[in-house]
C-alpha cells in the first residue's frame, strides 16, 4: 500500500498577470516576488556553485563522475553576486544556500560569500558541504561572512563511509566538522541519508554523536535523484522507519517551534535515561513519504544558471545567457519569475514505483541539481 501525500489544499491555478497588473508590484514587471499558480512565494534560494565533487556517493553520483560543464559555462563569481542580489533586491529572496556539487572545490568561494555579504549584510547565507577541506577554509569561510553550515555525512565508521562514498575520507570529514565548530560557524546541521542494510542500523549513533556535539542531525529520505537510478519505493528508508529506529534509544517529542515553511520536521530529543533534559534537536526531511509541496519556499539555480523551480522538475529556464547579453537586470527577473510561476503543484513522487506514473525521475542527478 502507497502512503497517502496528506497535502493540504491548494488554491486553484491562476493565469500568469499580465505586465503591470498587480497593484503594489516590488518588480518593474508588475509582478510581486517569485509567487506561483498556486499562490506559494519563494523566499528561498538555493544556488548550486558547481556540478564537481570530489566524493561519489552512491545515492547521487555514478562511480565514474560526470561529465563536467566546462568553466565557461559556468556562473562566475560577479554573476552569482549579481544574481543573488536581483533575487533580494527585487524579488523578495530572503535567505541564500550555496550548494553544489561540492562548493568547496570552488578556489573563490570565500570571494563569492564575501561579494554577497558585501552586499547583503543581514542575509543569512548557509552552505551544504561533504566536508572535505573544511578543516582549512572554515575560518576563512566565517570571516567572509558565512552563517552557517551544513555537513553531509552518513556513518561515522570509514569501511561504511567508504561504501557510501566510494572514498576513504571520512576522517577528513570529521576534521572539517571540528573546525567549522571551533571557528563558531554558527549551529552546524549534520546532513545524513539512510541506506538500507549499510548505514540505517547506525541511525542511533549518529544522533547520539551529534546531540554529544551539539550538532543539529538531519535525516533525508533518499530521493530518487540518482544517478545509477538505484533508488526503489519498498528500498528505501521512510521517515517513519527513521523515528521508530530513534525511538529504540531516544524519546522524540514535536518541536514546539514553528516549522515555517522548513523541509525537516523538527523533533526534541530526550535519552530514556535522563528524561528531564532535552538533549538536542533532529530533522527528518521526509520529502517521499511525507511531503510539503504545499508549503515550498525554494527557487533554486544551477551552476550553469538555469532556474528549476522544483528539486524534481523536468524544465529549466536560462538566465545564463540574459545575465550575459544584458546588463538589464529587470528583465533577468522577470525571466526568473516566470520560470516559478510554472512550479509544479507537486512531484507525485511517492507513488513512484507503486504503478501511478506520476512521477518520472529528472535527468538531472541530485548533484547536477543542487541539493
Ligand atoms: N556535496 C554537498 C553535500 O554532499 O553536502 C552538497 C550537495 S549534495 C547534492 C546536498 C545534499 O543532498 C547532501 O546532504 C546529500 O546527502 C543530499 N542528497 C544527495 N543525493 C540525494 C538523494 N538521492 N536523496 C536524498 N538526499 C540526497
Ligand atoms: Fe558529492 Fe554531495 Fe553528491 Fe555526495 S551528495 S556525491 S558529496 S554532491
Amino acid at each position: 500500500m502507497g502512503i497517502e501525500l496528506g497535502m493540504p489544499a491548494f488554491a486553484p491555478p491562476r493565469p500568469f498577470p499580465e505586465p503591470g497588473a498587480a497593484p503594489n508590484a516590488e518588480t518593474p514587471e508588475g509582478l510581486d516576488g517569485l509567487v506561483d499558480r498556486y499562490g506559494r512565494r519563494a523566499t528561498d534560494m538555493r544556488l548550486s556553485l558547481t556540478d564537481k565533487c570530489n566524493l561519489r556517493c552512491t545515492y547521487c553520483m555514478p562511480a565514474s563522475g560526470l561529465d563536467w560543464l566546462p568553466k565557461d559555462k559556468v556562473l562566475t563569481a560577479g554573476e552569482i553576486v549579481r544574481l543573488v542580489g536581483i533575487g533580494v533586491n527585487g524579488l523578495g529572496v530572503r535567505e541564500l544556500r550555496l550548494t553544489g556539487g561540492e562548493p568547496l572545490v570552488r578556489a573563490d568561494l570565500v570571494e563569492i560569500i564575501a561579494g554577497i555579504r558585501a552586499n547583503h549584510p543581514e542575509l543569512p547565507v548557509s552552505l551544504t558541504t561533504n566536508g572535505l577541506g573544511l578543516d582549512k577554509k572554515a575560518a576563512a569561510l566565517k570571516d567572509a561572512g558565512l552563517t552557517r553550515i551544513n555537513v553531509s555525512l552518513d556513518s561515522l565508521h570509514p569501511g561504511t563511509f567508504a561504501q557510501l562514498t566510494r572514498r576513504p575520507f571520512l576522517d577528513r570529514v570529521l576534521a572539517g566538522v571540528e573546525e567549522a565548530a571551533r571557528v563558531g560557524l554558527g549551529l552546524i546541521k549534520i546532513n545524513a541519508v539512510l541506506m538500507r542494510g549499510i548505514n540505517d542500523a547506525e541511525a542511533p549513533d549518529l544522533l547520539e554523536w551529534a546531540v554529544t556535539h551539539g550538532f543539529e542531525l538531519r535525516f533525508i529520505e533518499q530521493m530518487p535523484l540518482d544517478a545509477d537510478h538505484g533508488w526503489t519505493r519498498d528500498g528505501m528508508i521512510t521517515a517513519a522507519e527513521i523515528r521508530s529506529r530513534l525511538e529504540e534509544r531516544f524519546v522524540l517529542t514535536p518541536d514546539p517551534r514553528n516549522r515555517d515553511g522548513a523541509p525537516a520536521e523538527r523533533w526534541e530529543v530526550r535519552r530514556r535515561t535522563s528524561l528531564e533534559v532535552v538533549a538536542g534537536v533532529v530533522g527528518i526531511i521526509a520529502s517521499v513519504t511525507e511531503p510539503f509541496c504545499a508549503d515550498c519556499r525554494r527557487t533554486r539555480i544551477t551552476a550553469e544558471g538555469k532556474v528549476r523551480s522544483c528539486l524534481f522538475s523536468h524544465e529549466e529556464t536560462d538566465l545564463l545567457g540574459l545575465l550575459r547579453s544584458t546588463g538589464d537586470d529587470a528583465a533577468v527577473a522577470r525571466r526568473w519569475q516566470e520560470a516559478m510561476w510554472g512550479k509544479p503543484k507537486a512531484h507525485g513522487m511517492d507513488h513512484a514505483g507503486l504503478g501511478a506514473p506520476d512521477y518520472v525521475q529528472p535527468e538531472r542527478t541530485m548533484s547536477a541539481i543542487g541539493g
